[in-house]
């Protein structure tokens, strides 16, 4: 019956989460803890302010006395943004359309193979024939 008060009980009743019990007006050992609490939340409030280093080690020693290893917290940002790039990717990707040869009908075709096969000169020699027809 006479158990001392946990630093869970305490801490609840700092924040007005538990009442008293009129344990601590009873026990040494609870009322020195109990003003020690206290007289930290004081300072910290008299501070104004809660620094980073503060915080970053109230999280370790939740997580030591946990048992587990405190993970980075942007650890899986760099995943994240390349799924998101990836996906945007894939989204705008559009295939290149290969070019389409223009269609030529048979006709054409056999009839310019034809000339070509007939023909005596070169079909490069042409545009000169054109030049010179041009001068005329
Ligand atoms: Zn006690």
């Amino acid at each position: 019956m006479n158990s001392h008060l946990s630093d869970d009980h305490l801490i609840d009743r700092l924040y007005g989460l538990a009442e008293g019990s009129g344990h601590i007006e009873n026990c040494t050992d609870c009322k020195r803890r109990w003003l020690e609490l206290r007289e930290k939340r004081a300072k910290l409030v008299a501070s104004g302010e809660v620094s980073t280093s503060l915080l970053a080690g109230q999280r370790r020693r939740i997580y030591a006395r946990l048992g587990v290893e405190p993970r980075p917290q942007m650890k899986w940002a760099p995943a994240l943004a390349a799924a998101c790039l990836l996906a945007v990717g894939v989204f705008l990707y559009r295939p290149a359309v290969a070019p389409v040869p223009p269609v030529v009908p048979d006709a054409q075709l056999f009839s310019e193979v034809y000339s070509m096969e007939q023909s005596t000169e070169p079909r490069g020699a042409e545009p000169i024939h054109e030049l010179f027809e041009d001068n005329q």
